[in-house]
């Protein structure tokens, strides 16, 4: 492989660039009007400009973004996530113009894209799974009657769902049939499918998901877990690997059912099996997303794994080097998500200029962003202007280290999740490591969050402090430690 076009924006586009380019491979961009002047179109050997600023009139046109592909003789498209990572028939047009797909067959895509074909396709192979239904509903009535036989609550849910989209619960069965007919709605309208299905809404589970790898030879391996139970609309804010709670024998199994899950669709490349997990640590299948998954970082610190690299090499046919033995858990590792999002107003966008925006360096802090000063954050995607990750020797370190990552990192003109971060890190349900998916309903008070005014000077004396220790202990530029980004984590 040459070179690759990424189609797709933002820090994730930037994210794969950067290992394509460490690999010696050609990296193409493509842009909408509103990202002209975005860094993963200036980082780019090449970019292509695809339209106004709409996903629908840009980064969704999967045939124009083939066709450049073709013109500019690219031999490889990596989706990212988001947009067409997860469109089967982008998948196989793309295989069809004769350009390598990076990312599993379309037929495994398809599968895992239906949550219920995928429970169907994992069903033979003694998985378990949240208590429901396997097929579709439209008749009130038979979600009724389901309904009384797990009972209530029960979460009703659209199968094309993704992102945290298309899901009602129902407390009562008086509420049933207006919060079906709302969720079938909303379905269509956000995922052009109105099936939906019935699941027994687990009370207070935990969120954790498997990183597995498969290369065409079968050869599958899961790269531990990710603890992604702090999430705000049913969408992750703050993710961290390993988890605080499995022990090695729910983590061996947890693997193995994903390494299993992977089987069932026959996958290949780097994918993401979910599982909601109980107070007993007995865990159910939630779905599986077939691309590289918004914080997959966290899993990199702690496995020195690079899975685009990965993706890339498997995608080129080549066997994994790596057996599940080799792995290994080393230290520990966060991720903030970094939304243009409101937390003291519900987490509403709030879209805007980035008038000011310094980001932290230092030992141990990873940063994938996608924005520079001066830039809009536009009102057409997702508002996540960047992950904050960090390592650690332990937890503890990296808690320690995301808290200082947070007081170093300067945003102003939008505002952001930084201090919602800084309010989850401190509190001792997040400390203590038992919280879950029920985190931001229970305990979140945006008034006790920082609001940075009354201590702003000592803060940034402290910081000034600390960024000279930095400096003399370590005498690091930031752009000098490019070519370790990855896996900087001392
Ligand atoms: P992840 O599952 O990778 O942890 P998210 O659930 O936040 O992360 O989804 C990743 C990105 O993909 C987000 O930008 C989200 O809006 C988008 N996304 C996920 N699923 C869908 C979908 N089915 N349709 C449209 N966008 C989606
Ligand atoms: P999406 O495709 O939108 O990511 P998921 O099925 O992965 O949908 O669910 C997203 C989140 O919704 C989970 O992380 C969890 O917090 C919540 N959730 C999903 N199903 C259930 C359930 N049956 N009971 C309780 N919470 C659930
Ligand atoms: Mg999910």
């Amino acid at each position: 492989m040459k070179k690759i076009l990424v189609a797709n924006r933002g820090e994730i586009a930037l994210r794969v660039m950067r290992t394509a380019r460490q690999m010696g491979i050609q990296t193409v961009a493509v842009y909408s009007e509103a990202d002209r002047e975005a860094p993963h179109v200036r980082f780019a050997d090449e970019a292509v400009f695809l339209g106004p600023a709409p996903s629908s009139e840009s980064y969704l046109k999967g045939n124009e973004i083939i066709a450049a592909a073709k013109r500019l003789d690219v031999d490889g498209i990596h989706p990212g996530y988001g947009f067409l990572s997860e469109n089967a028939d982008f998948a196989r047009a793309v295989t069809a113009s004769g350009i390598t797909f990076i990312g599993p067959g379309p037929e495994s895509i398809e599968i895992m894209g239906s949550k219920l074909a995928a429970k169907d396709a994992v069903k033979q192979y003694d998985i378990p799974m949240v208590p429901g239904i396997d097929e579709a509903v439209t008749d009130p009535e038979v979600a009724k009657s389901i309904a009384n036989q797990i009972g209530y609550p029960i979460l009703i849910k659209a199968s094309a769902g993704g992102g945290g989209k298309g899901m009602r619960i129902v407390e009562q069965p008086e509420e049933l049939e207006e919060q079906m007919a709302r969720a079938i709605s909303e379905a269509q309208s956000a995922f052009g499918d109105g099936s939906v299905f019935v699941e027994k809404y687990i009370a207070s589970p935990r969120h954790i998901e498997i990183q597995v790898l498969a290369d065409s030879n079968g050869h599958t391996l899961y790269l531990f877990e990710r603890e992604c139970s702090i999430q705000r609309r049913h969408q992750k804010v703050v993710e961290e690997a390993p988890s605080a709670v499995l022990t090695p024998e729910v983590r061996k199994a947890m693997g193995e059912a994903a390494v299993k899950v992977a089987k069932a669709c026959d996958y290949l490349g780097a994918g993401t099996v979910e599982f909601l997990i109980d107070k007993d640590l007995n865990f159910y299948f939630l779905e599986m997303n077939t691309r590289l998954q918004v914080e997959h970082p966290v899993t990199e610190l702690i496995t020195g794994v690079d899975l685009v690299e990965e993706q890339i090499k498997i995608a080129r046919g080549e066997a994994l080097e790596i057996q599940q033995e080799d792995l290994k858990i080393n230290g520990h590792a966060l991720e903030l998500r970094v939304y243009a999002e409101d937390p003291a107003n519900n987490f509403l966008p709030s879209v805007g200029k980035l008038e000011r925006y310094l980001p932290p360096t230092g030992e141990g802090i990873r940063l994938d962003d996608g924005y520079t000063e001066g830039m809009d954050i536009p009102i057409y995607y997702d508002p996540m202007i960047a992950k904050l990750i960090t390592y650690g020797k332990n937890r503890a370190e990296a808690i320690q280290r995301m808290l200082i990552a947070i007081e170093n990192y300067t945003i102003e003109g939008v505002a952001t999740t930084l201090p919602f971060g800084t309010f989850v890190l401190e509190h001792d349900a997040f400390l203590s490591g038992q919280f879950d998916t029920q985190f931001v309903k229970q305990h979140f008070d945006p008034k006790q969050m920082q609001n940075g005014t009354e201590d702003e000077q000592e803060v940034a004396a402290q910081f000034g402090v600390y960024l000279y220790e930095q400096h003399l202990n370590h005498l690091q530029v930031p752009g000098e430690a490019d070519s370790q980004w990855l896996t900087n984590r001392r």
